[in-house]
């Protein structure tokens, strides 16, 4: 009671809207995929505190590398040399393919969009960006530009700061959001990349064209994309489409930028940056979240090219790459490569969406399951055949008995109407059994109450 209190009267009381639970979860400890409350229960995290513990909580080698730099140096500003930055920065430039290979470093995903939206215009000397419907870069007034989930989307921001004043041509993208209207269940299974027949992408394509031919005539800058939307609900690509895409912003004048901040470090599974299950090769990657397995991180990455034009004024960022940040993302890259997470991903997120797809095909109120590796959206809807968004009261409380059986999830989708199941990184078969055993119970739950 107090706490919540405290949270209300004194701690960004507006985050209670979105804090799902009508009993709130009090967080006390953390160790891998498990996290316990202030009673010692336990529960599974599926979804890594907005998918961003990607090792596991209190990872030991990453805290030990942690306590290390936390006794040598806390801070210096990156105008000095220092070798956990540089060392770092090697590391990661080695994970990204060519010509991408001059870092920035910021504190969070929303900073690192916005330097990449500067660096975009300053590089193109064009001002328009495209992105999707449902995409979400970043709650600071510039991202939030770039963000279309309208309810992180605050109007007066749109007016001062995002889409009428100081970037007043960000387009809507051409992509249909959380569904593929084509498909005859509420789902993308139809057009997603592993399905081969996609009739979805050349009406995409077409709309895109539409876009660039009418609505920013050689005035693009950027194509913003997330490789599988995360707060949006999961949702993918038709197939080809970001890579015509990207040949069509790139004939128009405009760069092409990847936002990793939820699908980088392996998460998607079958590749290590989720840009590169789309044969694709961004001019700008953006990341953030896993980056840091929970400390705050973030950069931009880049070409010489687009580096190049960015030298006029002095980019500076406080805390941007500073040491201790440095440190625990290098001892992240280490633990993604020893316990071999990325496979993980494959493996045990391969067997989550194939198990997962049993229960759509169980009962009616799961409209879709989706997703790649440890990225999945579970569509709820009131039945197949309406294909409407299941209603958040019948959202919340699945979700409520999901969490009293011991396991945690996350909620997406432009209705809040997909479960998202984004977990750190290391967790087993055993535990995906465990939640699908869980989950089912609490659909089955659901249907007997209704
Ligand atoms: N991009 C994406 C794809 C995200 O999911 C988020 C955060 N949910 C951001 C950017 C913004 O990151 P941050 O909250 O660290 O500013």
């Amino acid at each position: 009671e107090q706490m919540i209190d405290i949270r209300k009267r004194n701690c960004n009381p507006m985050i209670m809207k979105v804090t799902y639970y009508k009993k709130p979860v009090f967080i006390h400890q953390g160790y891998m995929q498990w996290l316990w409350d202030v009673d010692g229960k336990r529960y599974l995290d599926l979804f890594a505190g907005v998918a961003t513990v990607s090792v596991g909580h209190c990872h030991p080698k990453v805290t030990a590398a942690t306590e290390q730099q936390l006794k040598k140096l806390w801070h210096t500003t990156n105008i000095y040399v220092y070798p956990p930055l540089h060392e770092y920065c090697e590391k990661l430039a080695s994970y990204l393919p060519d010509p991408l290979k001059v870092i920035y470093f910021t504190n969070s995903g929303s900073e690192a969009n916005d330097l990449a939206m500067l660096m975009a215009r300053l590089h193109t000397g064009n001002y328009d960006i495209i992105t999707f419907r449902g995409s979400y870069h970043g709650g600071s007034p510039q991202a939030m530009g770039l963000t279309s989930n309208a309810i992180y989307k605050y109007p007066i921001a749109n007016g001062l700061g995002c889409t009428t004043t100081m970037c007043p041509d960000v387009f809507r993208g051409p992509w249909g959001g959380s569904h593929c209207r084509d498909s005859p269940v509420q789902t993308t299974r139809e057009c997603s990349c592993s399905h081969g027949h996609c009739v979805a992408n050349e009406q995409y394509i077409e709309q895109l064209k539409e876009t660039l031919a009418t609505s920013v005539p050689s005035r693009i800058a950027a194509f913003f994309g997330e490789p599988i939307q995360g707060v949006g609900g999961s949702v993918q690509y038709p197939k080809n489409y970001l890579k015509e895409a990207y040949k069509l912003v790139r004939e128009k004048g405009g760069i092409c930028i990847a936002d990793e901040v939820q699908t980088g470090f392996g998460r998607t599974g079958s590749h290590f940056w989720g840009f590169q299950g789309h044969d694709v090769v961004p001019d700008m990657v953006t990341m953030a979240k896993g980056i840091g397995n929970g400390f705050p991180l973030g950069a931009v990455v880049t070409t010489p090219e687009i580096a190049a034009s960015f030298t006029k004024g002095v980019h500076f960022n406080t805390f941007g790459g500073n040491p201790v940040a440095c440190a625990v993302a290098s001892s992240v890259l280490d633990a993604i490569q020893e316990d071999g997470t990325q496979q993980i991903s494959l493996e045990v997120g391969t067997y989550l969406l194939t198990e997962l797809a049993k229960l759509r095909d169980k009962y009616e109120i799961v409209g879709d399951v989706r997703g790649k590796g440890l990225q999945i959206g579970v569509e709820m809807v009131k039945d197949k055949v309406s294909r409407a968004p299941l209603s958040p009261e019948g959202m919340n409380e699945i979700f409520e008995d999901i969490k009293d059986m011991g396991v945690l999830i996350g909620k997406g989708g432009l209705y809040g109407q997909t479960f998202r199941i984004q977990p750190p990184m290391c967790i087993t078969k055993e535990d995906a059994d465990f939640f699908l055993a869980i989950f089912n119970q609490s659909l089955y739950n659901y249907m007997e109450r209704r």
